[in-house]
């Protein structure tokens, strides 16, 4: 039987599925769950173009996952946003220049509340889990030269320990785990 796909698994699932197939469940299966510290990268190339995807727990980015309340909290916000839409921060390749078309960040979780208008309520609900997800669009010049590339994201995120990423094109895919001390993906 096969598991019930979450959001962000669907998600994945919609942008690999031109490549992938009927192999999209499985595949999309493999995802870590939220776990703190840890993130999901998925690499997809289509011809010239490159899809990234980062999945992280706000609390890897961020440092917290409920909405940002304080003054201090939303500059904070800002600021993380602001890393993750420079390409530099993120992904370096090797081989050839990839050029960023396009970023997507969601931090719709940590988004501050839109002003109250009533008397403020005692939080009563616990707190819950909260993530980012990042895509990134970018036009690779000659894809066949693309032989790796490294994750910068540990530099920006000390939080981040841990990234499961899993790459795929229309001839090879593979997947890996990648740490501070081990940041670059072979793609060939
Ligand atoms: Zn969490």
């Amino acid at each position: 039987m096969h598991r019930i796909l979450s959001d962000k698994k669907r998600l994945v699932c919609a942008m690999l599925l031109p490549l992938l197939g009927s192999s999209c469940l499985s595949f999309a299966g493999d995802h870590a769950a939220h776990v703190h510290g840890y993130a999901d990268l998925t690499l997809a190339m289509e011809n010239n173009a490159l899809h990234l995807q980062l999945t992280a727990p706000a609390e890897s980015l961020a440092g917290f996952e409920h909405r940002a309340a304080t003054e201090a909290e939303i500059a904070h916000l800002a600021h993380i946003k602001q890393r993750l839409s420079s390409p530099g921060n993120i992904i370096r390749f090797h081989g050839t220049s990839c050029l960023l078309n396009d970023t997507e960040i969601n931090t719709g979780a940590l988004e501050p509340s839109e002003k109250e208008t009533s008397p403020r309520q005692p939080q009563q609900t616990p707190a819950e889990h909260a993530e980012i997800t990042v895509s990134y669009r970018f036009h690779c010049q000659s894809p066949e030269e693309l032989t790796a590339v490294s994750l910068e994201l540990f530099r920006q995120f000390a939080a981040l320990e841990k990234i499961h990423a899993v790459w795929i094109s229309s001839s090879r895919q593979g997947s890996g785990l990648l740490t501070p001390s081990k940041r670059t993906i072979n793609l060939r």
